[in-house]
């Protein structure tokens, strides 16, 4: 457990590399597993960095948060002691597209991750430089080499290297070789996967630059406030207790766009210095300027870095304009016409690994032993990161320790099913961030079950802590006992009646469940009716309210669920020939040649492979000429 200069041992059952958001997650979950893990990364000191915003969570993303709590994974728990302005996102619509989220207090972060990681048994921290994989005559993976030539050997590697694979800064027409501002960037490790034959490809993102927030006019813009009542993301955490503070809105404006129009040529992604693909979804300024010109103004969050610093995120800004830019086109908006700026917003490229080349426990298909999670698989956020890190450590201990038994989400099981499902049946041509929109079976996955989906696996697979296992078997004995008693308290509706509440007379007897889901109805309001429902513990009530008004769709959930089971227990052998499956098409061979899905189901999901493949795969297996699972 700790740090350590010298390492005390050159053999590890697992490495990650990385002490990002994926390696810090990956770390604790393989160490959690019982693996004598070994962190190599950098520096110490920036374990668990935020490269950019200062936030965690949102849509979709908060959900990933609640799911790697639910295997006790780290970031909810790290959160719940940085963050400084808890929001639930979408509270005014239904639970399922509802999202937490919280702006951090970056240098609190930090701390609480790298105290978290100190604190883990089975856990050394190591700063190094990794520049080589060592493989076996059989392409195994056996060990690493670091910067100065020291050999490690190991049964399994989490490489998690964010955007430093041949990362290089871009500002203006400046640019500098980085992994990010002020972090050299990694080299050998490019080159070590180019020439074992992995496909590499070029992405980019961009930040903004940051402010000193004591130059800014704060009078007159528009305010946000916290939730009055942060809700934690840890099951662990009862209460926040770091203060909450507010952050401000201001807006772009014609004089803005045109400072940043006029300029466009030297911009690095407009100048044509930058080959590698953006997030889609978190564009430039200068792309939304160039993208959406008939919008008269684009929105700014100010978010204040920590409570003891005055550095502030305008986010909503970032781009790869020459800093006399960014400070010309600052001056144009409400609040910032004074404005510093402490460092100059950037674009950064990197090279990504294509996550096609992965199973989806994490694991290359090109060298045993090897596993990759967070940005280097082509993904951006840090929950993305740290929820394939938790897949992969987990995935690296079980293997190591001899345990056959892979561990894989699948969509109907969790947003972090649906994100690794996606990434290596289709790929990742863009970065890949999460949304609630990619998931088909959302009304399952929501943020506030997350734990009732996923902590028993971790309790049946060995990773959660005695604390959480507590935790747990508490809410699960209250949660069942209180669905109980819903279902046998049960009224004729000429008692309903009599409470005012209006159901047909059919004579039929409802469940306290049943009367819940009507429109309108509240735990609150029945327990008139039956006043043993107001011993429910309130920390669970909201639960059983969602339970009562998703039901009857949940259940029609549940059959589509059934039938995408069945596509995915039909299994396609790693080498089946698809040549040799009757009525395939040329193109259809290629396209599921070049994919290689696992399942039937899989094989449907890949982009241009049609109905007809399916039903011709399926025969094949079917017939026995494969096997089925
Ligand atoms: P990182 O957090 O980047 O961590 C990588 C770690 O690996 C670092 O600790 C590094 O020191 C270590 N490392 C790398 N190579 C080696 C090596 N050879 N040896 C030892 N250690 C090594 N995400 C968003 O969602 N929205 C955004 O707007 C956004 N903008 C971004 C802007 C910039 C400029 C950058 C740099 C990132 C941005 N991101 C954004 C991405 C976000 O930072 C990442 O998605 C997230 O940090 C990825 O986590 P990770 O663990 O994969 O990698």
């Amino acid at each position: 457990m700790g740090a350590d200069k010298t390492l005390p041992k050159t053999k590890w059952d697992v490495i990650v590399v990385g002490g990002g958001h994926a390696g810090c997650e990956a770390a604790a979950a393989s160490a959690r597993l019982g693996a004598d893990t070994l962190l190599v990364t950098h520096k110490l000191e920036t374990i668990g960095e935020m490269s950019c915003n200062p936030a965690i969570g949102g849509l979709g993303k908060g959900h990933l948060v609640r799911e790697i709590d639910a295997l006790d994974g780290v970031m909810g728990r790290v959160i719940d002691q940085a963050g400084i302005q808890f929001r639930m996102l979408n509270r005014s619509k239904g639970p399922a597209v509802q999202g937490p989220r919280s702006q951090a207090d970056r240098k609190l972060y930090r701390e609480a991750m790298q105290a978290e990681l100190a604190g883990q048994a089975n856990l050394t921290l190591h700063a190094a430089a990794v520049e080589d994989l060592i493989l076996d005559p059989n392409g195994r993976l056996t060990g690493i080499v670091l910067g100065d030539g020291t050999t490690l050997e190991t049964g399994a590697v989490v490489l998690t290297t964010g955007t430093f694979l041949r990362g290089m800064i871009h500002c203006g027409q400046e640019r500098i070789p980085a992994g990010r501002v002020g972090d050299a960037p990694a080299l050998g490790l490019s080159k070590t996967l180019e020439r074992a034959g992995f496909a590499l490809g070029r992405l980019k993102t961009g930040t903004p630059p940051r402010l000193d927030g004591n130059t800014i006019d704060w009078s007159g813009l528009d305010r946000q406030d916290a939730d009055p009542v942060p809700e934690p993301f840890s099951m662990l955490t009862d209460k926040i207790t770091v203060p909450q503070i507010r952050c401000h809105i201001t807006y772009t404006n014609d004089a803005t766009h045109t400072a940043i129009r006029d300029n466009l040529h030297l911009s690095a992604m407009y100048g044509g210095m930058i080959e590698g693909i953006g997030p889609r979804y978190c564009p430039s300024i200068e792309d939304k300027v160039v993208k959406f010109a008939d919008k008269p103004r684009h929105q700014i969050f100010l978010e204040p870095e920590g409570l003891d610093d005055s550095t502030v995120y305008p986010n909503g800004i970032s781009n790869s304009l020459p800093a006399s830019v960014q400070a010309a086109f600052l001056k144009t908006i409400p609040g910032l016409e004074t404005a510093e700026i402490l460092r100059p917003g950037y674009a950064i490229e990197y090279d990504h690994v294509d996550p096609r080349e992965l199973h989806p426990t994490l694991e290359t298909r090109r060298v045993p032993g090897l596993y990759l999670a967070g940005q280097i698989n082509g993904t951006t956020g840090y929950e993305e990161a740290a929820a394939q890190g938790l897949m992969a450590g987990l995935n690296a201990a079980r293997n190591v320790g001899g345990n056959p038994e892979p561990i894989i989400l699948d969509r109907a099981d969790a947003y972090i099913g649906v994100m690794i499902d996606d990434l290596t049946t289709r790929g990742a041509d863009e970065p890949y961030r999460m949304f609630t929109s990619r998931a088909e079976y959302r009304l399952r996955l929501r943020a506030d079950n997350a734990d009732q989906r996923l902590t028993p696996l971790g309790q049946q697979i060995g990773c959660l802590s005695p604390e959480r296992e507590r935790a747990w078997d508490r809410k699960h004995t209250t949660l069942s006992a209180a669905r109980e008693l819903m279902q046998d308290l049960r009224a004729t509706p000429q008692e309903l009646g009599r409470h005012d509440i209006a159901v047909r007379a059919d004579g039929k007897i409802r469940s306290a469940a049943e009367v819940l889901a009507l429109p309108d109805m509240t735990l609150e309001r029945i327990a008139a009716i039956w006043p043993q429902l107001s011993q429910i513990d309130r920390a669970i009530a909201p639960q059983i309210e969602i339970d009562a008004r998703y039901a009857a769709y949940l259940q029609r959930q549940d059959s589509d669920i059934r039938a995408y089971r069945r596509d995915e227990a039909l299994h396609l052998p790693e080498d089946l020939d698809f040549a040799t499956v009757g009525g395939l098409s040329n193109e259809m061979v290629q396209r599921l040649s070049r994919a290689r899905p696992r399942t039937l189901g899989q094989a449907a999901r890949l982009p241009g492979v049609t109905p007809a493949a399916v039903v011709a795969l399926m025969r094949h297996v079917k017939r026995g000429d494969t096997k089925a699972a």
